[in-house]
């Protein structure tokens, strides 16, 4: 798959970052015919093929050389990165472009009954997250003996439910927390979305000029946007 002749980019299917990314898409030019369903789309006037997976996937597609590009957002490339880091796995790719979307920090949050004096607060205590890489990094900078426990969904309802005394969740405008009785306190990660590569030499000839002729377009659209 990784070797055919077609430029493979991987977008998030269905989130976030899956309608920025195929608009950036196409305001560089790139004419895709996309049907809901299906894993693959084609463009119809470059050789270029989208496949459409779950976010969690893209760093890997890419670190393994399956796909020649991903649209990511930091915070999920960071974490796969120390989780195969972890594992001996080689996290081998480029970053080609921070891009203007997908906005979000990573941020520890607590009951609103809790009282929190700073992250030494948390010394003993188990904390909910998606991203247990990235928290325990938090904790280990820190000097905290703390637990990451993981939760892959409904992170806010975890001290509620008495799975964990706080949260270390991805935060946009607060909503969600307030809604759920929590309050944020340390922010751990900024992120925004990127447009990383394979590894740098992994891409046959054709396809870097294709995409050497690419990044100037997506710097001339946020450009615009300024
Ligand atoms: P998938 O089904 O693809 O695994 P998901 O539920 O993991 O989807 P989304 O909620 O769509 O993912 O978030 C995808 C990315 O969007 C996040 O990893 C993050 O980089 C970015 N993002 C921007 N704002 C937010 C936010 N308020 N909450 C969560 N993610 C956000
Ligand atoms: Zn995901």
């Amino acid at each position: 798959m990784g070797d055919s002749k077609r430029l493979r980019i991987a977008v998030q299917k269905s989130g976030r970052l899956s309608d920025d990314s195929i608009a950036l898409l196409k305001a560089i030019g790139i004419k895709l015919y996309i049907r809901d369903r299906l894993l693959i789309a084609h463009s119809t006037n470059e050789p270029i093929d989208l496949l459409r997976v779950r976010d969690d996937d893209i760093p890997g597609l890419v670190m393994d050389g399956i796909v020649d590009l991903g649209f990511i957002g930091e915070n999920e490339l960071e974490e796969k990165m120390l989780e195969r880091q972890s594992a001996n796995k080689a996290a081998d790719f480029e970053v080609l472009r921070r891009l203007d979307y997908g906005g979000c920090r990573l941020s520890i949050a607590v009951p609103q009954e809790m009282k929190y004096d700073g992250i030494q607060s948390l010394e003993g205590k188990k904390v909910a997250t998606t991203y247990p890489y990235l928290l325990e990094r938090y904790f280990k900078e820190n000097n905290i003996n703390a637990r990451a426990v993981m939760l892959t969904g409904s992170v806010e309802v975890a001290p509620r439910a008495g799975v964990a005394d706080a949260i270390c969740d991805l935060v946009s405008t607060g909503a969600t927390l307030e809604a759920n009785g929590l309050v944020e306190e340390d922010v751990i990660f900024r992120s925004k979305a990127v447009l990383i590569q394979r590894a740098d030499g992994a891409l046959s000839d054709e396809k870097q000029a294709l995409v050497n002729r690419l990044v100037p377009r997506i710097d001339g659209v946020i450009q615009a946007k300024e």
